[in-house]
Parts: structure tokens; C-alpha cells; sequence
């Protein structure tokens, strides 16, 4: 599946990118704000092609010599950065400078995607700008961020925010039943884990590990809420022997939480109501409601950096007495 049909559940960005390619209105700088996994880069790759694509009509064709170029990724006016390591450096923004500004076009369009800008250095952001305040003829800038808030106020009012929501919980079913990945079970798990992330259903069915993770997750809060403190100590010292993050972990406790919060009082109750691998866990809406608080606590001193034993150790008492 080609073109834009091959981007899923996201007809409001589509529309908006349509109907720029239509009217030939062309911003100079778009921002796809949203999630990770549900498709911002597809999107950003189909309209990179649409916008060098030499067909009149339905763009991209996905046939023309700048289609396939594109395609195969190598395209010259088509250019793809990530991030090295860790964040967007200023010596990358200016490496890109250079080449906007110095090389002759091939195409009608020279498409600069900038994937998961919100990494990019106060510095890097700052050089971007100036380019987005002189943009060179023909250029058109995709900034991919799951983080929009985070990026200066400037580069935000100088691009046309177009956003991505989460995708429908079936839909993602639909898509990984087709690819025939994992097994039903381990698809439902991994849907309900995904909040609305194609992505990230993926990665959970082909990365064991989550599962294990979720299944330590429900142990620890079955843990607390049965006061077992020894049996609550052995699942935090089980993470560090098998070396699993703790942030993700303290992600699962959330996802946990948060599905025995929508199955007692959210709008799907009695209908999807509690997954069956939570329904012998006890615990009282109100009471989620603060345990969520206390994981989200938790969070905030994990990322800090706090001692991580002790973290582990301190949520677990205060859960217990929300038993
Ligand atoms: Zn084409």
C-alpha cells in the first residue's frame, strides 16, 4: 500500500497535508506533534515524496523517477537526521545549514525531516531558528516531536503544527492480526499496554521482556496490597539481577493502574471492564486514584536519579497502605 493510504487512523493530518499539496500552499517549517509509534514518520516520508513527486495528480504516484529515488532513499533533496546519541546537536543544525544554503536542486522541493526534534540542544534549537526566520527558497523543514511542549515558543509559532492522536486500540489489533504478530493473547497485552502507539504494540510483542515487566508489575502491587514485604523485596531485587529498567517497570505499575482505574469506573466499565489477568487485584477506585499518584511520585524521583532499592522500597510501604 502506497501514498498516503498506507499511513493508518490519521485522516486529520492527512487532510491538512492534502490539502497544502492541493492548493500549493507550502508551509516552510511543519511540526507532527504527537506519540511516539502512530505514524508521524511515515507521514513525513509520504509527504516528502508527494512534495517531489512529478505526477499531476494523486501525489505521490509512487512510480516517478523522483518517487523511486525517494523510496530507495536517495533522493538528494530529500534529507533524514536523527539525533546523535542522545540529543540534537548545533553542529548537526549547522551541518544542515550549509547544505540548504549551497546545493543546487534536483527536485521542486528540498525536504529536511528532523526526527525527534524535542531532543534537540537549546543551541541547536536556537540555530534552527534562524534558519526558520530566513528560510531558503523551496525548503520545506518536517520537525517530528512526541515532546511539542518542550520546544522554544519561536520555532513553535514559526511552523504549522500538524497533530498525530493515538491510534484506535482495533485498529492496531487489525494491524498486527494481518502481520500476523505474536499470538492473541500477547497481541491483546501488548495493545492495552501501547496507549494508542502502532509502535510501540510492535516493539512489545517482538521484545519479550515487556511482558515479563508487566507480570513483575502486577506481583509487586498484589505484593503491597497482600502486605508481603518479602515477596514485594524479591520482585525490586529481580529487576536489577535481570537487568530490567526500572523506569519501565514504574511504567507497568502505572499501565496497571491505570487499567483496574478504567475497568472500576471509567466509560468502558462493564463493558471491556477489568482485564482478566487483573481481576483477583482488590482495589478500590479511590484508592487507584491515589496509588496512581504515589507511582507518579515515584517517577519523578526516578528521574533524579534517586537510589533506586530505596525508591522501590518506599513505594512499596506507601501502596501497602493503601491496601
Ligand atoms: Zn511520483
Amino acid at each position: 500500500m502506497g501514498g498516503f493510504s498506507g499511513v493508518l487512523g490519521q485522516t486529520g493530518a492527512i487532510d491538512i497535508l492534502h490539502s497544502a499539496l492541493e492548493s500549493g500552499r507550502i508551509a516552510h517549517a511543519y511540526l507532527f506533534a504527537g506519540p511516539r509509534g502512530v505514524g508521524k514518520g511515515l507521514t513525513a516520508e509520504v509527504f516528502a515524496r508527494a512534495l517531489n513527486c512529478a505526477a499531476q495528480l494523486d501525489r505521490p504516484c509512487d512510480r516517478c523517477l523522483p518517487c523511486q529515488k525517494a523510496l530507495n532513499g536517495n533522493h538528494p533533496d530529500i534529507l533524514w537526521l536523527k539525533p546523535a546519541g542522545s540529543s540534537f546537536k548545533i553542529e548537526q543544525v549547522r551541518e544542515l545549514q550549509r547544505t540548504v544554503y549551497a546545493k543546487v536542486y534536483e527536485g521542486r522541493y528540498k525536504v529536511i525531516v528532523l526526527e525527534d526534534f524535542h531532543k534537540a540542544t537549546t543551541q541547536a534549537a536556537n540555530s534552527l531558528l534562524k534558519t526558520l526566520e530566513e528560510p531558503p527558497v523551496s525548503t520545506v523543514f518536517i520537525l517530528l516531536s512526541e515532546n511539542p511542549q518542550t520546544l522554544p515558543a519561536t520555532i513553535l509559532s514559526r511552523s504549522q503544527r500538524v497533530n498525530f492522536a493515538p491510534l484506535d486500540n482495533r485498529l492496531i489489533e487489525e494491524v498486527l492480526q494481518q502481520r500476523q504478530l505474536g499470538t492473541a493473547e500477547n497481541r491483546n497485552l501488548a495493545v492495552t499496554m501501547a496507549g494508542g502507539s502502532l509502535g510501540k504494540a510492535i516493539e512489545y510483542i517482538q521484545n519479550q521482556k515487556v511482558f515479563v515487566l508487566r507480570q513483575r508489575a502486577i506481583e509487586f502491587i498484589q505484593a503491597c496490597l497482600g502486605k508481603n514485604y518479602y515477596r514485594r523485596y524479591k520482585i525490586a531485587e529481580s529487576l536489577e539481577k535481570d537487568k530490567l529498567d526500572v523506569t519501565q517497570f514504574l511504567e507497568h505499575l502505572l499501565l496497571v493502574l491505570r487499567d483496574l482505574y478504567l475497568g472500576r469506573s471509567g466509560p468502558e466499565r462493564g463493558k471491556a471492564g477489568i482485564p482478566e489477568e487483573l481481576q483477583q487485584i482488590s482495589f478500590a477506585a479511590e484508592s487507584i486514584g491515589l496509588a496512581l499518584k504515589v507511582v507518579l511520585d515515584a517517577v519523578e524521583l526516578q528521574r533524579k536519579q534517586a537510589n533506586t532499592k530505596l525508591l522501590l522500597d518506599v513505594l512499596g510501604c506507601r501502596l501497602a497502605r493503601l491496601a
